[in-house]
């Protein structure tokens, strides 16, 4: 109730826009681009990375249009540039309350201000998870990386390790052993967590090699590259290296989604749930888009094509709105 209170009296005190776009990454950039050009005039917060994920990696070179690759940083300077160009009014801010019990939705950012929105689009993207160690960091992006699909490439006949022990590790272990000389899987427990599905696969790929009961304690570089891996087996505390030339982190990932429970449907791990073939949340004028929705591809350019759909789906919203409206005011 002291919440709803003041809500109500900040909704007064609120500025009001008709399309606000939360996440400044691919997803987030391509709907703006789309809501600007739609006359929507998108207001859209970058939250604590301007850029989104992509800024975290060096080289991309499965996005479509850069013939040489680029690197992720220079990519997301051009997505900011054209959907500012287009009219995005870019603001820094987090968006850390909702409220989308009625409409025009409320939202506050920085736990200091509010704004009113017709339509939001939700473009707040996932995490990788990391093991937490200081290595992992130093070589990011120089021969640790937390996605097989995007930078296994780089790695066409060396040796690399994917830490993990579910789905998405067996999967990363399995598109990697099609290019590299040997994979090794570092699986903390006795057993995988993947489906038995994966587990076969993994099991009748022969240049894949799975050590279990083992942590990575240190990832090992010479200064520029990774050059190897510290393990040690949880069972016997035997330390020994590993030779290896990346190694693919592959312990999950986690929306960020948090500021929608409660507000939305998701599933169990936290993604929010859309209309199958469209960006519709279970909210009547509240869209979602790009990895915070997506478990499955997470890749920038899916993240790019759904961040088109939820400005054209947000748009058709305004218009049916408007047009219901108009209907009931000339029906009176
Ligand atoms: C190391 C690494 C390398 C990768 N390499 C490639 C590659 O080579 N090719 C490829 O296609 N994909 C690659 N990916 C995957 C790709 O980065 C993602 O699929 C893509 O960035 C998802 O885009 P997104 O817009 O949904 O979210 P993100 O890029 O995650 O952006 C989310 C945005 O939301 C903002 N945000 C979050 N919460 C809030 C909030 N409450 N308020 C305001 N803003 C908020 C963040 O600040 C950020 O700007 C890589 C990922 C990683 C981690």
């Amino acid at each position: 109730m002291f919440f709803r209170c003041i809500i109500l009296i900040n909704q007064y005190m609120s500025e009001y826009v008709k399309c606000l776009i939360i996440g400044a990454g691919p997803a987030g950039y391509t709907a703006a681009i789309y809501a600007a050009r739609a006359d929507l005039k998108p207001v859209l917060y970058t939250g604590v990375l301007d850029g989104g994920q992509l800024t975290q990696t060096t080289e991309i070179e499965n996005y479509p249009g850069y013939p040489d690759g680029i690197t992720g940083l220079a990519m997301m300077e051009n997505f900011r540039r054209q959907a500012a160009r287009l009219g995005t009014d870019i603001r820094a801010g987090f968006i850390n309350r909702v409220d989308f019990n009625s409409t025009p939705f409320w939202l506050e950012i920085d736990s200091e201000r509010s704004i009113l929105a017709d339509t939001v689009i939700i473009a707040t993207g996932a995490s990788a998870k990391w093991l937490g160690i200081n290595s992992e960091t130093k070589y990011s992006g120089f021969g640790v990386s937390a996605c097989a699909i995007c930078d296994g490439f780089f790695y066409k006949g060396q040796v690399v390790a994917v830490v993990g022990a579910g789905d998405t590790a067996a999967e990363e272990a399995c598109f990697l052993a099609k290019m590299c000389r040997k994979v090794y899987m570092i699986v903390r427990r006795n057993q995988f967590r993947a489906s038995k599905a994966m587990v076969h696969r993994v099991s009748n790929t022969c240049n894949i090699e799975v050590l279990f009961n083992t942590e990575t304690e240190e990832i090992l570089g010479d200064g520029l590259n990774v050059t190897g891996l510290l393990l040690v087996n949880n069972q016997t505390k035997a330390k020994s290296t590993l030779s290896i030339d990346g190694v693919f982190i592959a312990i999950g990932h986690k929306p960020n989604t948090e500021v929608f429970e409660g507000c939305l449907d998701m599933n169990d791990a936290g993604y929010i749930k859309t209309m199958p073939g469209t960006t519709c949340t279970n909210v009547a004028g509240v869209f979602c888009c790009g990895d915070a929705q997506d478990h499955v591809y997470r890749q920038a350019v899916t993240a790019a094509g759904t961040g088109c759909m939820a400005a054209i789906d947000a748009e058709r919203h305004l218009a049916n709105s408007n047009f219901i409206l108009k209907e009931s005011i000339s029906l009176k």
